[in-house]
């Protein structure tokens, strides 16, 4: 059974879709069979997955309405080899046709069970708010992986963050954990962001990976050609992070000796 993962800050720019385009680009490299929900209406990942986000048939949003099943919706990144629940604009409609239906928050949740033998991963990219959508991926969700920057507000967005998860695990979703806190667009020569970076680890002990996402134009580049950074510049200090990213968190989850 998949072990899914919500990918979740409410803060938008703190690099979300990049970790989930590019963890689940290693996680597929690594041979794990992945798919990856782009649950933002502004349909990054999928653009960033290399599907043309316009004119899509079926998308998250009818499979949330129960309209097609993922099934049916699914399609496959052409070089990640990766398997895509693609979003575009008409998902931002998805929050208001759900107000009145029941089930609302767990409408992806039990879309995704019928086809969670699978795949080893589910990583849903959530978007920028706590709504209704987020609501959606963190019920869905075994665990969340929150990606931050290391900046002055940063500690105080992320409570609000814990204190949904709590809420999410007290109401719709007991199993509901906190995977890990990944720091991003890391600038080691920041003092700042070193001193939130050493405040993180202090509060969130091993919850927060080693891995560093430093800041890298590849990584900003690689969407606007449709690639995860490793088919973009296989060697940029970018693809290295996220590459050491996806063996840090196959090391937590499976087990040591695992390298993708
Ligand atoms: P979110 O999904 O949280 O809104 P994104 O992943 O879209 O954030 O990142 C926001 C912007 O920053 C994007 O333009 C992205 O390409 C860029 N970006 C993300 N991570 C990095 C990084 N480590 N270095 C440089 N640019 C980055
Ligand atoms: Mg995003």
């Amino acid at each position: 059974m998949a072990k899914i993962l919500a990918i979740a800050n409410q803060k938008g720019g703190v690099g979300k879709t990049t970790t989930s385009v590019n963890l689940a680009a290693g996680l597929a490299a690594a041979k794990r069979r992945v798919l990856l929900v782009d649950l933002d209406p502004q349909g990054n990942a999928t653009t960033g997955s290399g599907i043309a986000k316009t004119g899509l048939a079926r998308t998250v949003y009818h499979v949330l309405l129960e309209q097609h099943t993922v099934a049916q919706t699914r399609l496959t990144t052409p070089q990640a080899k990766y398997d895509l629940l693609p979003a575009n604009r008409e998902l931002a409609g998805a929050e208001v046709e759900l107000v009145d239906e029941e089930r609302r928050e767990r409408r992806l949740r039990e879309a995704l069970a019928p086809v969670a033998n699978e795949y080893d991963y589910v990583l849903i990219d959530c978007p920028p708010a706590l709504n209704l959508l987020t609501l959606n991926g963190l019920v869905a969700a075994h665990s969340v992986m929150i990606p931050m920057q290391c900046e002055y507000y940063a500690l105080e967005g992320l409570t609000d963050l814990i204190n949904t998860v709590k809420k999410v695990r007290a109401h719709l979703n007991p199993e509901l954990e906190i995977e890990g806190l990944l720091r991003t667009m890391y600038d080691p020569r920041n003092a700042l962001a070193q001193q939130v970076s050493q405040q993180l680890t202090q509060h969130f002990g091993d919850k927060v990976y080693s891995t560093i996402i430093p800041r890298n134009v590849r990584l900003a580049e690689a969407p606007s050609y449709g690639l995860p950074v490793f088919y973009h510049d296989r060697s940029s200090k970018g693809a290295l992070a996220y590459l050491a990213l996806a063996g840090e968190f196959l090391r937590r989850r499976e087990g040591v000796g695992v390298a993708p």
